[in-house]
């Protein structure tokens, strides 16, 4: 079939309406809405709070079984009204991610292997690591810049990381204990 040039700008004409009016009487909003709920109907959903960072925005988790089969921000979290940012709203891949390890793994010095290992395994090894190198690194006194003798009890041989997750009472916690122990390279990844 020959086309003439006003043939052509005719059916592009209507076809260019059919597809303006397509998108104006299609709304999918509904269509997408219903889906969600289809998808949510019989979930159970738990409130919680997103790991990832310290602006602690609320979600709402829905799960079928023991799946967690989505993960939305909370409309009530005051700060973010439910909007969640990247890493909150692909939080569920925490859960359903065949790459998660599930198992404590250790790794040695200076080995190229990763080893399964209990929890409680983990803890002594925290807690012996902490004391034994306190036991041999410990300062109990100085001689300050007048060459006098002065107690300092100071350990400079560990140094501590906090979390951006952490809340205020974490932190005080963190902090207590460091102090405790005479840490003095005491920081926070966030810098605020
Ligand atoms: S959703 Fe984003 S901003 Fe909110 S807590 Fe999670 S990582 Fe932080």
């Amino acid at each position: 079939m020959s086309l003439s040039r006003r043939d052509f700008f005719k059916y592009a004409g209507s076809a260019g309406a059919g597809v303006a009016m397509g998108t104006a009487t299609l709304d999918l909003k509904p269509v997408a809405a219903a889906g969600t709920a289809l998808k949510l109907k019989e979930a159970k959903v738990h409130p919680g709070v997103c790991p990832y960072c310290a602006v602690g925005c609320i979600q709402l988790i829905y799960s079928k079984g023991d799946k967690i089969i989505d993960i939305e921000g909370h409309p009530d979290t005051p700060h973010t009204l439910g909007r969640l940012c990247p890493k909150g709203a692909a939080t569920i891949q925490l859960s359903n991610n065949p790459l998660r390890p599930t198992k404590p793994m250790y790794r040695a010095p200076g080995s190229d292997k990763w080893e399964e290992k209990p929890i409680e395994w983990m803890y002594e090894q925290i807690a012996k690591r902490y004391y034994d190198t306190r036991e041999k690194y410990f300062i109990e006194r100085e001689k300050d810049k007048d060459g006098k003798d002065v107690v300092v009890n100071r350990l400079e041989a560990i140094a501590s990381l906090g979390s951006a997750c952490i809340d205020n009472e974490e932190c005080y916690l963190l902090t207590k204990l460091n102090r405790t122990l005479g840490i003095v390279y005491h920081e926070h990844q966030a810098r605020v």
